[in-house]
Order: structure tokens, then C-alpha cells, then sequence
């Protein structure tokens, strides 16, 4: 029997009784034990809860409760959201020793809708940063080429799709980590907007920019997951009840009931993203995906998007000073590490963030309360908020003349591991094309559109606030006219060691 790729129609052989889940999982782990050894996609794995779980679904479908369209099938979530009984390190030493008493609401919903979890995946510490290099726990690869990075920060949730590990995946994006990796690794992603799905039980980075998002094969698979995580949450007081229609319109399409048409769909083109520093290759895949949007019947608009060169300051100010606010819980006194005996108080601060923290959450933090101290407040923190507004401005002016925006995601394809680790700023600066959406607030999604140097190319398509369906509407016309998803990696199948 064949294994689909697609979470919707795995569950739909679920529920045909084509195959049971408990058959699913096991099929699961054997995937992660051919591939997980040269990909290094997760921190945890989690088998044999796994499999008593895949018993107690596969009893709700046998009484008929198979009411969503993933029940019973397996799925991974990165390891900054929270699991009841199961470590939550984010990737850091910090955290090391954390085992949450509580549920993040995602996965609250995810439970309730029939998820099956099979591993906690790998990431930048704290998800700060683009590559899954600043990991505690080690380097994820990329499952194309696993001499390059897999991207960040939800590297190990891309890779583990893109490897046939898992189905489908959670990942949080605060200025790309969603849409990057799934770039670099030729999977389908959405940056939801912001309030569209509750923050609660996702370890904060800056919390104006946090959203939690799915990773998946395809952007209906996605698709599937967004409709079930959405919504507004008690427990998170920014989290918003999507506007009306979504569910019904997301159905439609997961069921494919409706044929997907987008002609006459305004699709900007922002020559301020197409400049200096892109990669060629990069470029002429996403000019080749707008020629076959063109060609579905989308028109192509040029839009101006200029306050882009300000995008990466404003979001590093930003989100360094959230981020030193947010991350001063850790003290090695609540919980996480402690570095043990010490004189005194202060010293015991210094010690435990000293040893529990890596390299890169050290400059962020120090970053982020220089900005926010009394002496610069002024002139960075508040000229940050200042670029932030006009930013987002920018892209309000823009939606008036279309209603998505089509860029580049990366200005590169994955690049090899350790190449710009020692070069913050150019790491910073590979984050150009994503950042802005979050400052705005809005949703953005990405899919694979080519191949630079034999490396995959994810589009970005960014929409109007709360308007993830026209987003997702156009990726799967997109999609269901090209075949650049449903190309694997040769470890897909070879299982390389
Ligand atoms: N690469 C960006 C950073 O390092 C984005 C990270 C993220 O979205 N979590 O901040």
C-alpha cells in the first residue's frame, strides 16, 4: 500500500478504513528511524506514547467520532509549545530539565481533533535565529542536501516534513521561522495573522510577533490544521475569532467540493524585493511562479513596498527588546536550569544565565535592554515602534491596489551549515523578506516554486489581515497546476543512514 504524502488523504484512507492509525504511526516511526540519524529533526521522540495513543483514536474512528480532516494521523510539534508531561526545552540548556504540567491550546485543539504526537522537533534556541544552528541540542540537516541547513527556526518541524517523517508539523514564527525552513526545505507553511491562533503554552520570544503556524506537504494540508488551531482563545487575550466564512470556505476546499478559481486575483509585484542581494535563482523561480499565477488568470500588479531596508532594524530592536523582557523569567530559581550553590542571589542570576544561555540569546538579550534602557529608549527603541507603523502603512497602501503580494521568501536557497553562523549580521539581513509581514501583523504563506542550485525555492504570498483564505485559495490553485510539492528528497525513500 501506498503512504500518501498528504495529511488529508491519509486521513481520508483513515476513515475509509484503508488503513488505521495505529498502522499509520507505526509506518511513522519507521520513516523516522530510516532518516533521523542523518537529518537530526527531533528532540524527543515519542513512540511508545505515541503508539497507546494511535490505540485510543483508532477506537473514537471505529465508533464513527472521526470528525476532523487529520483524525488519527501522525504529527510532530516544534519544542517551544507546550505538551503536558513531555520536555520543552526551545532548544536551549535553559530548558533543558522543563517538562510543562500544561497543554498549549494548538495542541489542545489538535487532541480534541484526533492528532496523533509522534516527536517534539528541533530549533534555534529560544527560536532565535534562521538555521537550527544555535540548538542546544545539534544541527538539524537538510533533508535535500544534508550538508546545508535545514533554516529556522522551526528547522526540525520543515525538515522532519520534507524528510516523510512526519505529515505535518507546528511551527512558531515571530519574523520567519515558519516560512524560511519551508523554503529551504520544499515544504508548505502559514505565518497566520496575528491573533488568528492563541500564543498560550508557546515559550515567548516578542510577543507582539509570536504566531504559531502549520507545516505540511501541501498548502491543504496546512489548510486542515489552520482551521482546527484558529479562533479565539480565553487564555490569550490577543487571540481573535477569524472573520466569518473561514471554516466554511476552508472545508469546501479541503473536500475540494468547490473547483478553485483565481482569475481576476490582483497579484503585487514589489520591485523593492526583487533588488540587489537576491539571489538569481531565487529570483527567476518566483518570477516563473508569477508568470503561471499569470497564467491561471491572476493579473500582476507592480506595487511599491520601499520601507523594506528598514524592516530588519525595526524587527531586531524589536524583537531583541520583547525578547530581553521575556526571557528574564529565567533565573534558576522558578524552573529550568540552575547552575546549584552560590554565594548570593545575584551571583546565583548570573551563573544560571551565564551557563544556561548559548552565544546568540546572550547578544539578543544584551541587544535588547541596551535598546530599551533610558539613555537609547528614544532613539532606538521608539524610532523601532515609529519604522514598525510605517511599515505597516506601507502594506495597507499596497492592498489597495492588489490583494496578495508575491515576494521571494530567502534571498538564497539553504546554505551550508556553518556558513554564516559567525556572521550575525548576514544572518539578520537573510530575514529581509519575511520580517516586515510580522511587524504588520499579517499572514503570510509559503510553497515551493522551483529549484536554485538543486536546491528547492519557496514562494511567499502575504495577505490582508485575517484574510489567510484568499492566501490559501491562490497557493492551492497554484499548486494543483504545478508539481514543484510533490517533489521529495532522494532520502525520502532511500532512507540514506
Ligand atoms: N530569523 C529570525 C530571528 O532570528 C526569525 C525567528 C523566528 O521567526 N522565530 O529572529
Amino acid at each position: 500500500m501506498t503512504i500518501p504524502f498528504s495529511a488529508v488523504e491519509a486521513a481520508k484512507m483513515i476513515k475509509t478504513k484503508k488503513i488505521s492509525a495505529i498502522e499509520l504511526t507505526t509506518e511513522a516511526f519507521s520513516a523516522i528511524k530510516n532518516v533521523e540519524l542523518s537529518v537530526s529533526a527531533c528532540i524527543t521522540t515519542l513512540e511508545n506514547e505515541a503508539l497507546d495513543r494511535a490505540r485510543v483514536v483508532q477506537t473514537r474512528i471505529d465508533a464513527g467520532e472521526a470528525h476532523s480532516p487529520l483524525f488519527g494521523v501522525p504529527m510532530m510539534v516544534k519544542d517551544n509549545i507546550c505538551v503536558k508531561g513531555v520536555a520543552a526545552t526551545c532548544g536551549s540548556k535553559m530548558l533543558g530539565n522543563f517538562t510543562p504540567p500544561y497543554n498549549a491550546s494548538v495542541y489542545e485543539r489538535l487532541l480534541e481533533a484526533g492528532a496523533i504526537l509522534t516527536a517534539k522537533t528541533n530549533l534555534d534556541e529560544f527560536a532565535m535565529g534562521g538555521s537550527t544552528e544555535t540548538s542546544y541540542f545539534g544541527v538539524t540537516k537538510n533533508p535535500w542536501d544534508v550538508t546545508r541547513v535545514a533554516g529556522g527556526s522551526s528547522g526540525g518541524s520543515a525538515a522532519a516534513v520534507a524528510s516523510g517523517e512526519t505529515f505535518y508539523a507546528l511551527g512558531s514564527d515571530t519574523g520567519g521561522s515558519i516560512r524560511q525552513p519551508c523554503s529551504f526545505c520544499g515544504v508548505s507553511g502559514i505565518k497566520p495573522t496575528y491573533g488568528a491562533v492563541s500564543r498560550y503554552g508557546l515559550i515567548a520570544y516578542a510577543s507582539s510577533l509570536d504566531q504559531i503556524g502549520p507545516i505540511g506537504a501541501d498548502i491543504r494540508d496546512c489548510a486542515a490544521v489552520l482551521s482546527i488551531i484558529t479562533g479565539k482563545d480565553p487564555k490569550d487575550s490577543t487571540s481573535v475569532e477569524q472573520s466569518a466564512g473561514l471554516d466554511e470556505d476552508l472545508s469546501s476546499m479541503i473536500a475540494e467540493t468547490d473547483p478553485i478559481d483565481i482569475a481576476g486575483m490582483r497579484v503585487g509585484i514589489p520591485a523593492d524585493y526583487f533588488g540587489d542581494g537576491l539571489d538569481n535563482g531565487v529570483k527567476a523561480a518566483v518570477m516563473n511562479a508569477a508568470k503561471i499565477l499569470e497564467g491561471l488568470g491572476a493579473s500582476l500588479v507592480d506595487i511599491k513596498l520601499p520601507l523594506v531596508k528598514y524592516a530588519v532594524p525595526a524587527y531586531y530592536v524589536i524583537a531583541c527588546a520583547e525578547a530581553s523582557s521575556n526571557l528574564s523569567r529565567y533565573d534558576g530559581v522558578k524552573y529550568g536550569f540552575s547552575s546549584g550553590e552560590t554565594e548570593n542571589l545575584d551571583q546565583l542570576y548570573v551563573n544560571t544565565r551565564g551557563e544556561g544561555f548559548g552565544a546568540e540569546v546572550k547578544r539578543r538579550v544584551m541587544l535588547g535592554s541596551f535598546v530599551l534602557s533610558s539613555g537609547y529608549f528614544d532613539a532606538y527603541y521608539k524610532k523601532g515602534l515609529q519604522a514598525r507603523e510605517l511599515i505597516q502603512r506601507d502594506f495597507f497602501s499596497a492592498f489597495e491596489l492588489c490583494d496578495v503580494i508575491l515576494s521571494p521568501t530567502a534571498p538564497t536557497v539553504a546554505y551550508k551549515i556553518g556558513e554564516n553562523i559567525s556572521d550575525p549580521v548576514k544572518m539578520y539581513l537573510g530575514d529581509i523578506y519575511t520580517v516586515s509581514v510580522n511587524l504588520a501583523g499579517l499572514p503570510a504563506v509559503v510553497i515551493p516554486c522551483g529549484f536554485s542550485d538543486d536546491m528547492p525555492v519557496g514562494m511567499q504570498l502575504t495577505g490582508r489581515r485575517f484574510d489567510e483564505k484568499t492566501l490559501i485559495k491562490t497557493a492551492w490553485a497554484f499548486q494543483k497546476n504545478t508539481d514543484f510539492h510533490v517533489k521529495r528528497p532522494s532520502i525520502w525513500k532511500e532512507g540514506v543512514k
